[in-house]
């Protein structure tokens, strides 16, 4: 089963992800956690290049396509091979960020980025999707609070980017209602967990 975690800045995404992967354990639940870009060499060198703060003058297209191509990576090196033992794949970021990043924040069209992740992805698409939902000046807030947090390209974006960005995962909840679960994450870290660990045990029947 493979489930993704999506959300703005801020939202704690990786926080619960940490979280949950503690209580999975003592549940002794057979899954991995890993996250994008990255998660293995390849994907990683290119999550470098995209996110160095100096590549200031990177192509929105270039930008997307070595997204997609990094997502293909870490799909065909780690997420598949885990799939294919049965294990629950837990992956911070998928396809959603690249639609609402490059597809709505910079405008590229849903429709171009997703043909292109369609081609890097073939038919791997996530069965489950948390969404984890805050308020743009908030989630900036938090990271900047933040000391261990990498500074990357995307800090020099501008309060509206991070507007469009929520506005963007509004978008896809309302055309993914089935697969994408919004979640409160103006809340205690704790609350975020609960509720997040309570909807993931029932669709796993757990
Ligand atoms: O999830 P994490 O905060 O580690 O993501 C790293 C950065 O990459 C974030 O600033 C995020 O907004 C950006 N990103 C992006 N487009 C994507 C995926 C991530 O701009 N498709
Ligand atoms: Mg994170």
């Amino acid at each position: 089963k493979f489930i993704t975690f999506e959300g703005g800045e801020g939202a704690g995404k990786t926080s619960v992800i940490q979280q949950l992967s503690q209580i999975l354990q003592d549940e002794n639940v057979d899954f991995i956690t890993t996250r994008e870009p990255g998660g293995i060499k390849i994907s990683e060198s290119i999550r470098h290049i995209i996110l160095d703060t100096n590549n200031k003058e990177m192509d929105g297209r270039t930008e997307a396509l070595l997204y997609a191509a990094a997502r293909r990576q870490h799909l065909v090196e780690r997420v598949i091979p885990a799939l294919e033992l049965g294990k629950i794949v837990l992956c911070d970021r998928f396809l959603d960020s690249s639609l609402v990043y490059q597809g709505i924040a910079r405008r590229l069209g849903l429709e171009e980025v997703y043909a292109i992740n369609s081609f890097a992805i073939e038919n791997s698409l996530p069965k489950l999707t948390f969404y984890f939902d805050i308020e743009p000046e908030k989630g900036l807030a938090r990271i900047a609070q933040n000391k261990e947090r990498e500074i990357n390209r995307l800090d020099q974006e501008n309060l509206e980017f991070h507007y469009k960005v929520r506005e963007g995962y509004l978008k896809l909840l309302e055309m993914f209602p089935e697969r994408i679960i919004k979640i409160n994450a103006d809340r205690p870290l704790e609350e975020v967990v609960d509720e997040t660990k309570e909807k993931l045990f029932s669709y796993l029947n757990i």
